[in-house]
C-alpha cells in the first residue's frame, strides 16, 4: 500500500463521519471518485477501507457495501471471517456479511446463512450450496442506461468473459396485446443451445410491458407467441415505448454470481440472466401449466434497464413447458 493508498483511505472514512449532514452528498461524492480509482485493480485497497471503515464505525453506507463485489477470491475470504470476528464483538456489520453470505456461502455454515433476509430464497431449493448453473446476458458496449455509478458501470457481472453466438434483444414484437392493443415487446428469440431439450427451432419471447400480474403466452410450432387473456389493472402505469434492439452474449455464470439478491444487487449488478433460480423482488412465484399440478422451469429474468420497464420498476421472471409450448411471464415490482 502505498503513502496516497493510506491518505486515501483516512480521506474517505474522515468523509463519511464528519457532520453536518447538509453536505453529505457532496463529501460522498468525493468518497466515491477515490474508492472509483481502485475498483478495476485494487482488492488490498478496498479490504483495507472496508476495514478502515468498519473501525470507525461508517461501513453502513452504498458505497462500502458496493466495495465487496470488487475484491478478489482472496481478500472475500479474509474479510469473512474479519466480519465473523466483529460479529462476535457486536458490532453490526449484517448488511456487509449478507454480501458475503451471497457471493461465498461455502465460508459459512447453514446457520449463519439462515440469519440472513437475501439467502433466504435460495434456501428453499432443494440444494442451497449448488444452485442451477446459468447464464448472463452482456451487453455489447458494457452495463446499459445512466452511467453515474462507477459500482454499476465497472460491476463484474456486467463484464463476464462470453461465448457463442450474438442475440438481439428489445425492439418491437410481432404481435398485439389482445388486452391493450399495444404492440408487444420482443426480449429475445432463443435457440436449443441457450434451452436445453428445446423441441422448437427456436423460442420467440415477445410480452407485453402494460402487464401487470402473470400472464400465459402459447407458442406455435415456430416458436413465435400469442398472449392468452393478459390481465391489466385499471391503475395507469406510464406506457413505456419499446426497448431499443442491443445486442448481448451469453457468459456462463461463475459460481460467485450464481445467487444475486434482488434488494442486495442496488440496481448494480447485471440482473439478466437465463436460467438458474430467479432473483425475486417479492419472494418465489413459480407458475404452473394451467389445468395440472405440473410446475414451469424457470427460463430468464429481464431487469428495468436498457428501456425495458416492468410495473413501477421490477423485474420481469419467464417460465416455459416443453410440452405445452407455452411460456409465464411474471412481473413482480415494489
Ligand atoms: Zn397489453
Amino acid at each position: 500500500m502505498t503513502d496516497l493508498e493510506i491518505l486515501e483511505i483516512e480521506t474517505v472514512v474522515r468523509l463519511l463521519s464528519e457532520t453536518p449532514r447538509l453536505t453529505f452528498q457532496a463529501r460522498y461524492e468525493d468518497c466515491t471518485a477515490i474508492t472509483a480509482r481502485h475498483l478495476k485493480d485494487g482488492s488490498e485497497f478496498l479490504f483495507a477501507l472496508i476495514k478502515a471503515a468498519i473501525e470507525s464505525g461508517v461501513h453502513q453506507t452504498t458505497l462500502i457495501e458496493d466495495a465487496v463485489s470488487f475484491l478478489d477470491e482472496a481478500h472475500l475470504h479474509r474479510l469473512a471471517f474479519f466480519l465473523q470476528g466483529e460479529m462476535k464483538r457486536g458490532t453490526d456489520v449484517e448488511d456487509l456479511l449478507s454480501h458475503i453470505m451471497l457471493q461465498a456461502p461455502e465460508l459459512f455454515p447453514d446457520s449463519a446463512l439462515a440469519t440472513s433476509y437475501d439467502f433466504a430464497d435460495w434456501q428453499t431449493h432443494a440444494d442451497s450450496r449448488s444452485p442451477p448453473a446459468c447464464h448472463h446476458l452482456v451487453f455489447e458496449g458494457g452495463a446499459p442506461d445512466d452511467p453515474s455509478f462507477p459500482t454499476r458501470v465497472n460491476h463484474p457481472t456486467w463484464h463476464l468473459p462470453t461465448v457463442g453466438q450474438p442475440f438481439t434483444i428489445g425492439g418491437e414484437g410481432a404481435s398485439q396485446c389482445p388486452a391493450c392493443g399495444g404492440r408487444l415487446v420482443h426480449l429475445i428469440t432463443l435457440d436449443d443451445f441457450s434451452v436445453p431439450n428445446l423441441s422448437l427451432p427456436s423460442l420467440r419471447i415477445e410480452t407485453c410491458q402494460g402487464s401487470l400480474q402473470a400472464t400465459y403466452y402459447a407458442h406455435d410450432a415456430e416458436g413465435r407467441p400469442t398472449a392468452i387473456a393478459p390481465f391489466h389493472s385499471d391503475y395507469e402505469l406510464p406506457s413505456e415505448p419499446a426497448a431499443h434492439e442491443r445486442i448481448v452474449r451469453l457468459a456462463p455464470t461463475p459460481p460467485r454470481w450464481l445467487r444475486q439478491s434482488w434488494g442486495a444487487s442496488n440496481s448494480r449488478q447485471n440482473l439478466f440472466r437465463l436460467g438458474g433460480l430467479p432473483s425475486w423482488v417479492q419472494g418465489p412465484q413459480f407458475p404452473l401449466v394451467p389445468g395440472t399440478e405440473r410446475p414451469m422451469k424457470f427460463l430468464l429474468q429481464f431487469d428495468s434497464l436498457a428501456g425495458f420497464f416492468w410495473g413501477s420498476g421490477g423485474m420481469l421472471y419467464v417460465f416455459w413447458d416443453d410440452e405445452s409450448r407455452m411460456t409465464c411471464h411474471v412481473p413482480q415490482y415494489t
